[in-house]
């Protein structure tokens, strides 16, 4: 899971792309960059471990001069947490450049970097997305676009591109569609950003989806689009619209807004919870899910669960210990509402469990007299190659253990799932065309050969983006 954000033909390019990065925080709080490309066309990289408000130093950012900019902010799993790994990428190729950010995650990365090594290839990373920096360099299309294109057949997976050669912005989005990426202007400039939201904060306007299996490019020629990737079935991430885009962006042309509490209304409709008397989130990511539940069942809506801010995603803790703490570090009930109650608590997934059950024993701890768990996803059975990070099939509690024995596990009093029609009922773009592997098991393409490797990356120094 990553957040990539470019910007062509703005005098103040990189600080636009800061801006633009600060609204895709959420997609990757593990490392920050910023690329620019001067007047003169050289290109010059900053980047950093942690977030985008920790990252660039007042210094840094008048280094990053120029009209042309991409940026990145990323998460990856444990093990890859390294300023080496951090994006976007700049390389030096005779007498050039690429810059390259990605999101998303390719499937044949290990057998395509097994490829290049033993033709000679050196890589200076252990992320997937190095693989397209080399088929870049090694391509030999006539302009910018087509040098892309040619780099981009026969690499299978999920990704969404943002690459500057030379002068050249090129933005490609695979022929699946499972990430977003939208395309706007800002006065003469283009922008492009994995969500809406971060072209609201610089001031642009949305003009459209770049469009599964599309290649654009922009340079001082104008704009050229290619539809030249081979066409492939639409597999968008149900899982960016469940938890991962904010609610204030449009992904795929819908708002997460809207599909959020829709998920709800239907959570509300297939898993009532009679008896109750409140409903409250587990803020943020199921914010809205729990409104679209509570107006569908005509309950309060209430603010039970304060998170502290200033506490990363659980998920960056990479221990399970570590984890546990965390949980509590991070939200604490509000007695006022839950004490005496039978109560709805909303989350929009669980993944290893680690969450609700921390929660659960919060707020019993708080006074609820009944509490009814309530998740606005099916349950996550499968793990997602296509750059979403879950843990292991072992890992998902929800793959090892029966509605029952959950029920116990969590310590709840009741435990109800939306069903996957009932998620996918409730996408604003209808429910054909996503992807909702992690929820079914059904892989839409042919799953990596070694997904362990993909995965830990560890053997052949392999650590994949997770963009
Ligand atoms: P868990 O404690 O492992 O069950 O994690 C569930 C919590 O993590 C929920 O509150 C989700 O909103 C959130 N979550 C779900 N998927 C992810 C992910 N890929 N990365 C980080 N957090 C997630």
């Amino acid at each position: 899971m990553c957040g990539i954000f470019g910007i062509y033909g703005h005098k103040e390019a990189a600080a636009l792309t800061q801006l633009g990065l600060y609204s895709l925080q959420h997609r990757g709080q593990e490392s920050a960059g910023i690329v620019a490309v001067d007047d003169g066309g050289h290109a010059r990289v900053v980047r950093a471990m942690g977030l985008v408000s920790e990252g660039f130093e007042d210094e840094e950012m008048e280094v990053l001069d120029g009209p042309i900019s991409i940026g990145h902010t990323r998460y990856s799993t444990a093990g890859a947490s390294a300023i080496e790994n951090a994006q976007p990428i700049l390389a030096r190729v005779r007498r050039s450049h690429i810059a390259l950010a990605h999101n998303g995650n390719l499937t044949n990365a290990v057998q395509l970097r097994r490829e290049l090594e033993d033709d000679g290839a050196i890589f200076s990373s252990t992320m997937d997305s190095e693989v397209i920096v080399h088929r870049i360099a090694r391509s030999t299309g006539e302009t910018p676009e087509a040098r892309v294109a040619e780099a981009l057949r026969g690499v299978e997976g999920a990704y969404c591109l943002l690459v500057v050669l030379d002068e050249t912005v090129i933005v490609a989005r695979d022929p699946h569609g499972w990430r977003p990426l939208v395309m706007g202007r800002l006065a003469d400039s283009y922008v492009f950003a994995s969500e809406t939201c971060a072209l609201d904060i610089v001031g642009a306007t949305v003009e459209r989806e770049v469009q599964p299996g599309e290649i654009v490019a922009v340079d001082r020629h104008g704009v050229r689009t290619l539809q030249v990737l081979p066409p492939a079935p639409i597999n968008r991430c149900v899982f960016e619209h469940v938890y991962f885009a904010r609610p204030d962006s449009k992904v795929f042309g819908g708002s997460v807004d809207r599909s959020r509490r829709a998920l709800g209304r239907q959570l509300a409709r297939e898993c009532p919870a009679p008896g109750a008397e409140v409903v409250f989130a587990v803020p943020d990511s199921s914010n809205s899910a729990a409104l679209g539940f509570a107006e569908e069942s005509n309950l309060p809506y209430e603010l039970a669960l304060i998170r502290n801010h200033y506490v990363g995603r659980t998920f960056i803790q990479p221990t399970q210990s570590g984890r546990d703490a965390k949980v509590k570090v991070k939200y604490n009930p509000v007695r006022e509402i839950i004490e005496g109650k039978s109560v709805v608590m909303v989350d929009d997934s669980i993944v290893r469990g680690t969450t609700t059950r921390g929660l659960v024993s919060l707020v019993r701890a708080a006074g609820a007299r009944e509490v009814h768990m309530r998740v606005s996803s099916a349950p996550i059975i499968s793990p997602c190659y296509y750059g979403i990070d879950t843990p292991r099939r072992e890992e998902l509690i929800a793959a090892r253990m029966t509605h029952e024995e959950l029920t116990k596990h969590l310590g709840v009093d009741s435990l109800g799932y939306l069903s996957i029609d009932g998620m996918l009922s409730s996408m604003p773009e209808g429910p054909q065309g996503y992807c909702h592997a992690c929820f079914s098991g059904r892989y839409p393409t042919a799953t990596p050969s070694e997904p362990e490797l993909l995965r830990a990356g560890s053997a052949a120094g392999l650590a994949f983006s997770r963009a």
